[in-house]
């Protein structure tokens, strides 16, 4: 197992400082996971993304004992429920960023579907983001509510807090992400613009073309 791990690690590390580095988290928020048969890697607890070491990613076995690492990030067991109900994604990234979190301070109409259909990228990457209501940080009724929505979601936004998005693999995972944070954005710059949105049948043309799936990363653009 060890062989396939020590990568893994390495790739977390470098997302981290990446996406430290482009101010997409700061100071101890975020995390990041993979699920590696039954073991996981994630990010540990307290930890800037920015300045990780391979030897910092705690690791766990099926039980949750941890076999190498830091202790892990409190926020695992929200990870370990999304892709409990997703089995074809092995990695989860959850952000603090700054779109992503302000559009989950806002109210929305449909709590299934709160980002409005702006580009076609954001479509093929994250399909429909779902709301899930404001928890305390630790509420063990995060994990349920995840539960409810996984399986028909692959990006999610924790109201008042930020989101979280499942990929086939971390680069997935961090390129669905990046795009959810950048559509947060677009829909707030143009908030009071009445902008046109893709239609129905553009939606489908999308869905049907592209399959709706992450399962890449890289979408041709
Ligand atoms: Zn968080």
């Amino acid at each position: 197992m060890s062989k396939h791990i020590e990568p893994l690690k390495q790739a977390m590390v470098d997302a981290g400082r990446s996406l430290f580095e482009r101010g997409l988290t700061g100071g101890t928020s975020g995390n990041l996971s993979i699920r590696v048969g039954d073991e996981w890697l994630v990010t540990p607890t307290n930890s800037c993304l920015g300045e990780l070491t391979p030897s910092d990613i705690s690791h766990l076995d099926g039980s949750g004992r941890l076999l190498a690492g830091k202790p892990p990030s409190k926020e695992l067991a929200l990870h370990q429920a999304f892709l409990s109900l997703r089995p074809d994604d092995q990695a989860v990234v959850h952000l603090h960023s700054t779109y992503g979190t302000a559009w989950s301070c806002l109210t929305h109409p449909d709590p299934g579907n709160v980002l409005p259909p702006l580009t076609p990228y954001a479509i093929m990457r994250l399909g429909q983001v779902a709301l899930l209501p404001y928890r305390r940080p630790g509420d063990p009724r995060m994990a349920e509510d995840i539960t409810r929505v996984a399986a028909g979601h692959r990006a999610v936004l924790l109201a008042n807090h930020g989101p979280l998005v499942a990929g086939r693999d971390l680069a997935a995972a961090q390129s669905a992400i990046e795009e959810l944070e950048a559509t947060a954005r677009l829909a707030l710059v143009l908030r009071d613009e009445h902008p046109r949105l893709l239609d129905h049948d553009q939606i489908r043309e999308l869905e049907t073309t592209f399959g709706n799936s992450n399962t890449t990363g890289h979408v041709s653009q």
